[in-house]
């Protein structure tokens, strides 16, 4: 089992026998041969051999996995290997993989013609239905990423509004969207980027980046800034910098804020929408906004993203506005249906059973940290969920990035030969899906006691 991680001993059999519940020991020995060789090819025609850059392991080291199967809450990748995904393709896969109403409305859908280039049935019905879950949003226009839908959604904010500035918040991602790459969370705080070359001086000027929580500082920025800001935008609750939820009057007073000043709301659910509530954050919290983005779980797992809002703003898009916006493959025939079955199917049972697994795992999680005695925080933003190693509770960026996130490599790793694929980054959240069985969990229970043992005795990097 070579694997070239400096810092982490290879272990042969299990870690000497756990506290309590935990003693009942799992021993997995995991190959990684044809993941290393796929990982050798790959980094030979893509740069650091993976198409997003998260999933190259760079901040927790060694071989990322090629996976060739997902089957409910199961992964298997191309060693024959088994994990429980707590990733969930980050947060499409709401029902599990390969759900069978998914695979057959993407079957059916595929046999009538993959693309037409003209409008369909189709995405007028999956509009219809984010529109009748969604209050605030009266129209939709579909896109194929989220990064389109929030890089619409500020063209169409500055378009409305005449004005330039943006206001977002650091540790919260858009996609990388350029004017949104400053102190962008996800990957670009994975690998402690800044910001972006790339990314010119006017785009990153036009971008006021601001401490999650902090009202003043948006009082501030719009005293200092009259009648220039187009838009805050804002993830819902934030899911890219570990789950961190807004505090109570934080979205209510950015909408306030905002149109106080005669700017625009721009709510980021691509990662919160359609997973924590049937209705997203919007469901949990009910303060609207004027612009939404959606993607993730909207596009049941293929490339489909959405951006909406109030319809007298939604009417200056093209063809009806001069707002310029368009798509070859807008509104796929195939990425819809699988959108439109995944929404269909997940019903009332879909959300309980996405928050049940979440605090089943985030128990799990503070159980094991609790018996190894790391210090740690399981925060939860509704059904997502993440851990920070620290105590201190964690209400913004600063915060994540206070903690002693260098445990976390040792912590995944441990996970994942114990057969738990967990995010391969402190600073992403955890997403449970629907199909999480008690196998799944009791997967998790055997080798959280290593990971939590493995955190422990993690050593601070010089
Ligand atoms: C994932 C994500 C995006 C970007 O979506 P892509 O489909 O990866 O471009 C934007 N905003 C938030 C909140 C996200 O979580």
């Amino acid at each position: 089992m070579a694997r070239g991680r400096p810092g982490f001993p290879l272990r042969a059999g299990p870690c000497p026998a756990g506290v309590g519940r935990f003693a009942r020991l799992e021993v997995v020995t995991q190959r990684v041969e044809q993941s290393q060789a796929w990982f050798e090819r790959a980094t030979t025609v893509t740069p650091g051999g993976v198409n997003s850059p998260v999933r190259a392991f760079s901040a927790v080291g060694g071989t990322p996995r090629f996976m060739v199967r997902g089957e409910g809450a199961y992964l298997t990748d191309a060693d024959g290997s088994r994990y429980v995904d707590l990733v969930s393709s980050w947060g499409p896969m709401i029902l599990g993989h390969a759900h069978p109403d998914v695979v057959a409305a993407v079957r059916e859908a595929a046999t009538s013609g993959l693309s037409f280039g003209t409008p369909t049935t189709g995405e007028v019905e999956l509009a219809e239905e984010i529109i009748a879950r969604v209050e605030p949003v009266e129209q939709i226009r579909l896109v194929n990423s989220g990064t389109e839908a929030t890089m619409s959604a500020i063209r169409l904010a500055r378009g409305h509004t005449g004005r330039g500035k943006i206001i977002k918040f650091a540790g919260c991602y858009h996609g990388h969207v350029d004017a949104l790459l400053a102190q962008a969370g996800s990957g670009v705080a994975t690998l402690g980027l800044p910001t972006s070359p790339g990314v010119t001086g006017a785009q990153a000027a036009d971008t006021i980046v601001l401490p999650y929580n902090d009202l003043d500082a948006v009082r501030r920025a719009f005293a200092e800034n009259p009648d220039s800001i187009a838009a805050i935008i804002t993830e819902a609750a934030p899911g890219n910098m570990g789950a961190i939820p807004p505090r109570q009057d934080f979205n209510a007073g950015l909408r306030d804020l905002a149109h106080e000043h005669g700017a625009l709301l721009i709510v980021d659910e691509v990662m919160t929408g359609f997973r924590v509530s049937a209705s997203g954050w919007f469901g949990v919290e009910a303060v609207p906004g004027d612009l939404y983005t959606f993607g993730k779980v909207m596009s049941g797992g293929l490339p489909a993203a959405a951006f909406g809002g109030r319809a007298e703003v939604m009417a200056r898009l093209a063809p009806n506005g001069p707002v310029y916006q368009a798509g070859t493959l807008s509104g796929n025939p195939v990425a819809v249906a699988a959108g439109l079955a995944t929404l269909r199917a997940a019903d009332d049972a879909v959300y309980r059973a996405l928050d049940a697994n979440s605090q089943r795992l985030g128990a799990l999680l503070g159980e094991a940290l609790t018996a190894a005695g790391v210090a740690h925080t399981v925060s939860y933003a509704g059904n997502l969920l993440s851990v920070f190693f620290t105590e201190a509770p964690v209400h913004d960026y600063a915060g994540a990035t206070a903690a002693e996130s260098w445990r976390f490599p040792a912590f995944f790793h441990a996970l994942l030969d114990h057969g738990v694929y967990a995010p391969p980054s402190a600073f992403e959240a955890w997403f449970v899906n629907a199909a999480m069985d008690d196998a799944a969990f009791e997967t998790i229970e055997a080798a959280l006691p290593h990971a939590a043992r493995a955190a422990a005795a993690a050593e601070r990097p010089a």
